[in-house]
């Protein structure tokens, strides 16, 4: 990883650290930034729950450290990490998911500017763009991003600074061709941005396939357990701003750029948080696996089932981008749609399930259902990004794949 003297990682402070880079993703998981601790051997990063630094004279810092919100050892070791298991340059941790959005979209628009986004994808990813964003002369356009010649025809040149895509997509599961759409936005001299938070790079990596940044909620899938809110952004190797723009701190890199609106916006993950993170990230790869296996064993289940009209789960043969997702992903994860038939049959399924929790988010070890039309994605209502009302959402657990399929079973009964 590439350092700067504002961002020191825990490399500064540790003599022993060792290059990651030719290790396995479940290895980087574990040990990429997370040497022990220089001062004790402790083999986990300890909670740096601080906010200045003593200087040895003025302008004399000990590892580079100053004041927490511009460094700290604990967000240090979590967004070398990030880094090194997104394939990227650098990352960015931030307070939550939304957070990490705004900073690179603050990163690389400007009032006036233009992004295309997916006439699916979470919905506060829509208003932030649609609300916030837009207040501030920022004009969007929603499109079936799995279709690269609706992206390619959405793109204004020379205007368009980032084509947006989440893959697989919330709550739809569509897919969209990483790579293609790359070089469709980089032959308009846009960006790829990649919400890989469904994914997680434990089964896809953006950053290898072409995409400039990749983006995370990693209250999901990397923390993993439900018990805290954050985010991330990570930068390609030698990314830069879109159409050869100048950032804040006179760089063209655009990891300057995000560094630079992480610590003058604000918004960083605290150190508890960046703790419980990182802790989550260790079990990434040994989680994925089991969520993609019951889910692929759930999705089959509903597939068979009589009050079930469709299953939407990329590993589904049935599913639209089925082949694509197979050369992209290297499992199918977590996340699998259904629809009922109607609102009522739908609402009456997520009010019965007893293992499956009623609740909104996903990615944590226990299973989850929930209702997006009037739940995650009810801010969406009346717009490109309306979700069908018969909808079902679960986010597959790990728990034993019977005791899930039973509990989905007498819910359908
Ligand atoms: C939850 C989520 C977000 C937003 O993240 P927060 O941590 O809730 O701010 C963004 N994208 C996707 C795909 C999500 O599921």
């Amino acid at each position: 990883m590439t350092h700067t003297p504002e961002h020191p990682t825990s490399d500064a402070t540790t003599p022993s650290a060792h290059d990651w880079s030719a290790t396995g993703l479940a290895t980087r998981a574990i040990h990429a930034g997370q040497a022990p601790d220089a001062a004790t051997g402790a083999v986990v990063t300890p909670i740096y729950q601080v906010s200045t630094y003593k200087q040895d004279g003025v302008g004399g810092l000990r590892g580079g450290y100053e004041y927490s919100r511009s460094g700290n050892p604990t967000r240090d070791a979590l967004q070398e990490a990030l880094a090194s298991v997104e394939s990227g340059e650098r990352a960015f941790a931030l307070a939550s998911g939304l957070a990490a959005e705004d900073v690179l979209l603050r990163a690389i628009l400007r009032p006036g500017g233009h992004i295309v986004m997916p006439d699916d994808a979470y919905g506060g990813t829509y208003r932030l763009v649609h609300r916030v964003l837009g207040a501030w002369g920022v004009e969007h356009t929603p499109v079936n991003t799995s279709d690269p010649a609706a992206v390619a025809a959405a793109i204004q040149p020379g205007r368009t600074a980032a084509v947006w895509v989440e893959t697989p997509s919330n709550p739809l599961l569509g897919v969209s061709d990483i790579a293609v759409l790359a070089d469709v936005a980089h032959a308009a001299g846009a960006l790829l941005v990649v919400d890989n938070t469904f994914a997680t790079p434990a089964l896809q990596q953006p950053l290898t396939l072409g995409a400039d940044a990749v983006v995370h909620s990693t209250t999901k899938y990397i923390g993993g357990h439900s018990d805290v809110v954050g985010g991330a952004v990570v930068t390609a190797p030698g990314a830069v701003l879109p159409s050869g723009a100048t950032g804040p701190t006179g760089s063209q890199a655009l990891a300057d750029a995000v560094g630079f609106y992480q610590n003058a916006a604000g918004a960083v993950a605290g150190p508890f948080d960046a703790w419980l993170t990182l802790r989550g990230l260790k079990t990434l790869s040994l989680r994925m696996e089991r969520h993609s296996s019951n889910a692929a064993a759930v999705a089959q289940f509903l597939e068979s089932h009589p009050k079930v009209a469709s299953v939407l789960y990329p590993g589904l043969a049935s599913h639209p981008q089925h082949d694509l997702a197979a050369r992209q992903m290297s499992a199918f994860g977590g996340m699998v749609s259904f629809r009922t038939g109607s609102l009522d049959s739908a609402l009456a399924v997520v009010d019965r399930t007893k293992i499956f929790l009623l609740a909104e988010s996903l990615g944590g070890v226990e299973s989850l259902i929930e209702h997006p039309g009037k739940m995650t994605h009810a801010s969406v209502a009346g717009s490109a990004l309306e979700v069908p009302e018969d909808l079902v959402r679960v986010s597959v657990g790990i728990e034993d794949l019977d005791d899930l399929v039973a509990d989905l079973a007498q819910a359908l009964a």
